[in-house]
């Protein structure tokens, strides 16, 4: 079999993960280990609000993990839903696919599985994200006890608001949602509290040609306790075929489970499009099958955002956001890149 050079395509705050995957395997490592070792420097990260450590929490102020794998070779894939309390979603999940016959632990026995392994059992909010927690809260309602930002007169409690211009995930990362506010959340309500979706996939090609695949997340913020989103679904928010090629997704999660969309990226790649081409047969599948009017704009488009990305059995990497204006990163042996989606909506100008 001829040796060649390593491919990854990972979401646009994939760097940091394919920096150390990229360690991992030149050190020896197997591409799966590399993928969920990468992905642990970003669950690592307090700053990162959307992956592990620092992830903002759900409704209750408690952080829920999701994470999966997928080997391509053996295709096989083993997630967590739902984790409380241990920051490494990825490495549980690729303990699953190791040590179990299962394909998915949630909730209490997916964190009773950890502790067991000898995972780290710590509080996941950091003062940053309980304090995007608590802003969140106080901006819900003017019917309730919580003082928000336009109540808050006395000194302290301005001040208590002044610090709330932390921008959370940053502004201008592209699945953040702070270019298009999730449905049912009015910004303007609360301009200052990052509600977030985000989420880590890395899609990795190894010398021997073998596919592997790795999602991590948080999941939607503020979410009702309890909710998993599509990166713990195999087929969902990551998918892999050897023989045809890996998908991952990051966005709207219930968007992405509803056509099953990493699934349907192999699918399509497999029936001959390219990458690219994959990924915006998949969005257009999800934009005409977006039905409900809360998910629409005023333009008919769907008012979320999803990034699909696709890796080639070939080395080919390809990556298509339902809207303008959002990034993928792409690291081929030491070279790493960070790239345009395309995309199926173009950004309109606001016309009167
Ligand atoms: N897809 C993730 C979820 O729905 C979130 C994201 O990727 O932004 O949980």
């Amino acid at each position: 079999m001829s040796q060649r050079t390593c491919v990854m395509i990972s979401s646009w705050n994939g760097v940091p993960a394919a920096l150390r995957a990229g360690e991992v395997i030149a050190g020896g490592g197997g591409m799966l280990e590399a993928l969920v070792r990468g992905i642990g420097v970003v669950e690592d990260d307090p700053e990162e609000m959307s992956v592990g450590y620092g992830g903002l929490p759900n409704e209750d102020g408690v952080v829920e993990l999701d994470a999966a794998v997928m080997d391509g070779p053996m295709h096989r894939g083993a997630a967590v839903a739902g984790l409380r309390g241990v920051r490494s979603a990825a490495a549980v999940a690729l303990e699953v696919l190791r040590r179990t016959d299962h394909s998915l632990l949630v909730g209490e026995g997916a964190r009773r599985f950890a502790l067991a392994l000898g995972f780290k059992d710590e509080d996941l909010l950091t003062p940053r994200s309980r304090k995007a927690w608590l802003d969140w809260k106080a901006s819900l309602s003017d019917r309730d006890a919580w003082i928000s930002p336009d109540q808050a007169t006395s000194g302290f409690g301005r001040a208590l608001w002044a610090g709330a211009a932390d921008p959370g995930t940053s502004p201008d990362s592209p699945d953040s949602p702070h270019a298009v506010p999730p449905p049912g959340q009015s910004r303007a309500a609360a301009p200052n509290v990052p509600f977030t979706f985000g989420t880590i996939h890395v899609s990795g090609l190894d010398a021997n040609s073998d596919l592997f695949a790795c999602t991590s997340t948080s999941g939607l913020s503020y979410k009702i306790a309890g909710r998993a989103g599509d990166s713990p679904i195999i087929g969902a928010g990551l998918y892999c075929d050897n023989a045809v090629g890996s998908a991952g997704a990051t966005g709207r999660g219930e968007s992405v489970m509803q056509v099953c969309g990493s699934h349907a990226v192999v699918a399509a790649m497999e029936a001959g499009r390219s990458p690219t081409d994959a990924c915006l047969f998949v969005l257009k599948k999800i934009a005409d099958r977006t039905r409900e009017k809360r998910l629409i704009d005023e333009h008919g488009r769907p008012n979320f955002n999803v990034t699909l990305y696709a890796l080639r059995k070939d080395g080919e990497t390809g990556s298509a956001s339902m809207h303008e204006g959002y990034e993928h990163v792409v690291a081929r042996g030491s070279a790493v890149e960070t790239r345009p989606c395309a995309f199926l909506f173009e950004k309109r100008t606001q016309r009167h």
